[in-house]
């Protein structure tokens, strides 16, 4: 769908295309290559969509006896919890849906699991979307603590 709006607006979408080089300044200019044969681009912005994997390795997540899954998440429970008693993991690092208001919707979860209520991740709904504004439109509440013009 994203493919057809950009289209839409008269972009060009490129896949497979392997980076050569590449200048920036007043104009993005990439050299690559795609299907074996040279491709200039030219142009004023560059989207780069790039995939994000879980920061969890060489950090002692074993000594720790926290599991991690086959993708490298912290393995938890829809209570958060991990494999080690006492030790909650949030957010993206434990495979929850990578969004800032999952984090923080994680964040209650965990505060509910500690004290001992039965919040869960399971059930609930997550809304999708883009957000293309910045800043963002319809960034988290603010606590009125935070809120305040400091002195
Ligand atoms: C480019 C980009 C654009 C995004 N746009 C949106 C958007 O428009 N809307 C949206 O909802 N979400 C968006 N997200 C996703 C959103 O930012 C994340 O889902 C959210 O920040 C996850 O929160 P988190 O607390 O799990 O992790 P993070 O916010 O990544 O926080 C993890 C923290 O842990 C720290 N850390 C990592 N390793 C260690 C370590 N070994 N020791 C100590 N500290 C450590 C990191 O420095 C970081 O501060 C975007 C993400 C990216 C990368």
């Amino acid at each position: 769908m994203f493919r057809d709006v950009i289209q839409f607006k008269g972009l060009d979408v490129g896949k497979g295309l392997r980076l050569i080089k590449g200048n920036s300044g007043e104009w993005v200019r990439l050299l690559g290559s795609r299907d074996k044969s040279e491709l200039s681009l030219e142009g004023t912005h560059l989207l780069v969509a790039g995939g994000r994997t879980p920061n969890t390795s060489g950090i002692g997540l074993d000594q720790a006896g926290v599991e991690t899954t086959e993708r490298g998440h912290i393995r938890v429970n829809e209570h958060l919890q991990t494999t080690a008693e006492g030790v909650w993991a949030e957010g993206d690092c434990a495979g929850s849906p990578y969004f800032t208001h999952v984090s923080q919707d994680d964040f209650r979860v965990v505060i509910d699991s500690i004290a001992g209520r039965s919040r869960v991740t399971t059930g609930r709904q997550v809304p999708f979307c883009l957000e293309v504004s910045s800043p963002n439109l319809f960034p988290p509440p603010i606590p009125s603590w935070r809120s305040r013009t400091p002195p």
